[in-house]
């Protein structure tokens, strides 16, 4: 073999241990900019350009060349501008600094060289070029190396031409086409690593179990959780293992059936199990099964995809049971219960809530505006007490109440009261709970009358029914202080039934009794005004408190009621009248009489019943200072 094929082979042998640092250089797949690895691949050929450029090869006589041509544009195709720019600057650089004569040629072909590198790059569209793309490349910078002659003197040209043309474009098209394929599968092959690189880190951090088996059950691929799951080490210590392994028999063999059944159909299909662990803890999956295929679609093996559902199945058991509590206890609470959300439409109610309102039940549903419920329950007569005049004033404040805590007592259509207790929480929405508080209403309008009774009671007069003594006592104080007030002026009238001793001697006490009672019944008869109290002052006295009534009022009402008791015409032998009749005395204070007279009025009265009953009985006799004169005389009587 001559010498210029021994350094053929040396330039291919050049060639070939580029490409074999490079696909063994170990830049870091992410982290190192591209530009970065693209001057490095530019560099890595530029310097191969040097050496292959060190060692060329005779072709014919005295003609020399190398493979810079192949390196420049692979550099170009596979590296873009950066690489090509680095590469054929060094080539460059190199071939001025050998000299010479073919300076000229030798940089024409490095600028062809780059220029079919460079419309290489910007064809592949930054995808891989394929087989045949490949293939017209080598063709491309074959065709280049005879033209790069061209510039070359033209005696000298037609015999270069003819001798050397074909073995220079053979050897650079099996050059180019050598190490564009190398390297393009070097490129598919770090793609394919780096894919793998992704695929593994995505499965490896993912929280669910993923694993592939085989036909037989063995693990081939599992990640990270898969272990944690099956209680191991690490996801190695399950691989060529099966299920038979971690598993009590009946449960494998359980699981072993589910995966026969998939890989037997060929179908996908989700589960969920329960696993008991060799440690006896159980956990609950969900678990996704599909089958494995080949690229000729036969099954080789089946994909699981677990996923621990135990806090999941767990929580919703729990949040099953807390409905089930909720829903009971919201049914059989005595009290109505009604949601509204931030609109104030209504969420939710009981049962208990609907019958409550049974005239607008048919409103109290999810959906419905409080507002709208309002205004159909007072349209309806279920609410009442509502002012008709400004309805929705009153419903617009209804609403805003249910914006603030709050208790409101209200009274329906049928006697019932219901007491609305609102919460409204921090996100808009309110609770009200409704109780029926009728009876206890009822037992506060029982305990109110009876304390009034009470009152009543303590300070009336047990037989007539007048007020007591007590109760006279501080009437007249009252009275008297109002007077004071200079409001106009008072009159008592003192009565005094005449010879009732005498009375109760021949007809016995109770009908003494009854005879007190009819007399009272002539003093409330006559005390028609609102002020007017009729009392019993003592034993058969009564008395007649008269506010603004002056002296003369009060005689005239003192003759109506003497007059009344006599026309009940009570029989009274013992009587010289024959009839039950008594004797009135009147004393008066007005506002001038005042200060000297307010503690005497009783005694005054008393003092013209005296006179009274002296001048002979069933009179009407006033107070006088000097002397109490008589005002109506026998006439009355
Ligand atoms: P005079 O015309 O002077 O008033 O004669 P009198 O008999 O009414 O005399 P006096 O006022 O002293 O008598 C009062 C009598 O009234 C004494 C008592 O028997 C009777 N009496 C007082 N309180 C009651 C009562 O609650 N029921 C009955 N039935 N009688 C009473
Ligand atoms: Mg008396
Ligand atoms: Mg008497």
């Amino acid at each position: 073999m001559s010498s210029a094929w021994y350094e053929l082979l040396a330039n291919l042998a050049i060639l070939s241990m580029l490409v074999l640092i490079w696909s063994n250089a170990r830049l870091p797949h992410i982290d190192c900019p591209q530009i970065i690895r693209q001057f490095a691949f530019g560099l890595l050929l530029g310097l191969g350009a040097i050496i292959v450029m060190m060692r060329p090869f005779e072709i014919g006589k005295g003609v020399f060349i190398d493979s810079r041509a192949t390196l420049v544009a692979v550099s170009g195709l596979f590296g873009g501008p950066v690489a090509l720019i680095v590469t054929a600057f060094c080539a460059t650089a190199f071939r001025v600094y050998l000299g010479g004569a073919g300076v000229v040629a030798g940089l024409t072909g490095i600028g062809i060289a780059a220029v079919v590198g460079v419309l290489g790059h910007a064809l592949k569209k930054n995808e891989r070029p394929s087989t045949f793309g490949i293939i017209i490349f080598s063709a491309c910078v074959a065709a280049g190396g005879p033209l790069s002659f061209l510039v070359m003197p033209q005696a000298s040209l037609s015999t270069l031409l003819s001798s050397t043309i074909a073995p220079i474009a053979i050897i650079a098209f099996a050059a180019t086409l050598l190490v564009s394929l190398a390297v393009a599968n070097e490129i598919r092959r770090r793609d394919a690593v780096m894919r793998n690189h992704v695929y593994k880190t995505v499965i490896d951090s993912l929280p669910d179990c993923l694993n592939v088996k085989d036909m037989e059950g063995r693990f081939i691929v599992a990640n990270p959780a898969t272990a944690m799951l099956m209680k191991v080490a690490n996801p190695d210590a399950l691989l060529g293992k099966t299920d038979f392994d971690f598993y009590p028999f009946d449960i494998a063999e359980g699981f072993r059936a589910d995966e026969q059944n998939t890989l037997l159909h060929g179908t996908s299909e989700v589960i969920e199990q329960q696993v008991t662990h060799r440690d006896g803890s159980t956990a609950t999956l969900s678990t996704l099964k599909s089958p494995v295929r080949d690229s000729s679609g036969r099954v080789t093996g089946l994909i699981t995809h677990n996923r621990d559902v135990t806090a999941k199945v767990k929580l919703e058991a729990a949040l099953a049971e807390s409905e089930r509590v909720v829903t009971a206890a919201l049914t059989n609470m005595a009290d109505g219960l009604i949601m509204f959300d931030k609109d104030l439409r209504v969420v939710f109610c009981n049962e208990q809530y609907r019958t409550m309102f049974p005239l607008t039940a048919d409103l109290r549903v999810p959906g419905t505006p409080a507002a709208s419920i309002l205004y159909a329950s007072i349209a309806r007569g279920e609410l009442i007490n509502i002012p008709t005049d400004n309805v929705t004033d009153w419903v617009n404040a209804a609403c805003s109440r249910l914006r603030q805590p709050g208790t409101v007592q209200f009274p329906l259509y049928d006697g019932r009261w219901i007491e609305s207790r609102t919460s409204p929480a921090a996100d808009g929405t309110c609770f009200v709970v409704c109780s029926d508080i009728t009876k206890g209403k009822q037992s506060e309008q029982a305990l109110r009358d009876l304390n009034m009774r009470l009152a009543e009671l303590a300070e009336t007069d047990g037989l007539t029914g007048l007020l007591n003594r007590r109760a006279f006592d501080a009437a007249l104080t009252e009275e008297v202080a109002r007077v004071g007030r200079g409001e106009g002026a008072l009159s008592l009238l003192l009565l005094d039934v005449d010879r009732f001793k005498a009375f109760n001697d021949t007809y016995g006490h109770t009908a003494g009794d009854d005879c007190l009672r009819a007399i009272a019944e002539c003093m409330r008869a006559v005390a028609r005004r609102s002020g007017d109290r009729a009392a019993r002052y003592g034993g058969e006295e009564m008395v007649l408190i008269l506010p603004n009534t002056p002296e003369e009022g009060a005689v005239a009402l003192a003759h109506e009621l003497r007059n009344r008791i006599r026309t009940l015409q009570i029989a009274h032998t013992g009587s010289e009248k024959g009839i039950v009749t008594a004797s009135i005395g009147v004393a008066t204070l007005a506002n001038h009489t005042m200060g000297p007279d307010a503690g005497r009025l009783v005694v005054r009265a008393d003092e013209a019943l005296y006179l009274a009953k002296a001048s002979g009985r069933d009179l009407v006799r006033t107070w006088e200072p000097a002397k109490p004169k008589l005002v109506s005389g026998k006439s009355g009587g």
